[in-house]
């Protein structure tokens, strides 16, 4: 049977990277690693950034983005089926993205919210995520949401440095804010995913990160009998 392997952006950046035994069960055998505690501060962080910027002028994301506005925030994607000359196998997209600004001139633009100090490595580690976004909005499967084209892509990295006491008694955390522009680039990322698939289509999952915790444990509790 021809496999249509669903991956979500986020996999694609950060378990991919950090363990493509973990990648290939979770989308091939349908076998997630035990969830890992997600500090909940990080989602409060991350939605009340949504609800600041959403509708704001571009230039309050950054002044060196041409005039336009924040226009969405937390949509669903879901590409259409991508598939290779050289491979039966195809995927698809589907995720939720951060925030998408339109500008004037009718294009657009994803951006993704960090709380973090800017790196210039975060740059090409998180285009992947950016890329894949960008890819399903322009590229969706019929009837699902779309926008086109998509000429920019970025981060706005806040990291926090300092504390205030706000007029009504509060307390106010301030933040260094950063706009780390990633390069959109279609075919770079065609490419990783046919390096995706190839991983995904072999009959069995790749070796485990000797590094990880979680597979550390399994192993002592086979030999431990625990
Ligand atoms: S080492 Fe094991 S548990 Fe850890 S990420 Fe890889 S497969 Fe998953």
């Amino acid at each position: 049977m021809e496999n249509n392997y669903k991956l979500s952006p986020s996999d694609l950046t950060f378990l991919w990277d950090e363990c493509r035994r973990c990648f290939y069960l979770k989308v091939v055998r349908k076998f997630n690693r035990p969830s890992m505690v997600f500090p909940k501060i990080f989602s409060t962080i991350d939605l009340l950034m949504k609800d600041f910027f959403y509708e704001l002028p571009a230039d309050e994301i950054s002044p060196e983005l041409p005039p336009g506005r924040v226009a969405y925030a937390s949509k669903w994607v879901y590409s259409e089926s991508i598939s290779f000359p050289n491979r039966s196998s195809s995927c698809y997209i589907r995720g939720i993205f951060d925030t998408v600004l339109e500008f004037d001139d009718g294009s657009f633009a994803v951006v993704d919210f960090k709380t973090t100090k800017p790196k210039p490595e975060h740059i090409s580690f998180y285009s992947r995520q950016l890329n894949a976004y960008s890819y399903s909005l322009e590229n969706p499967n019929p009837g699902k949401f779309s926008l086109s084209p998509i000429t920019k892509m970025g981060l706005l990295c806040v990291e926090p440095v300092s504390m205030n006491r706000t007029e009504n008694g509060n307390l106010a955390y301030e933040g260094d804010v950063t706009w780390l522009e990633c390069p959109k680039d279609d075919n770079s990322f065609l490419d990783f995913l046919d390096t995706v698939l190839a991983v995904l289509d072999s009959p069995d999952p790749p070796m485990a990160n000797p590094n990880c915790g979680f597979c550390q444990y399994r192993e002592n509790a086979r030999q431990t009998g625990f």
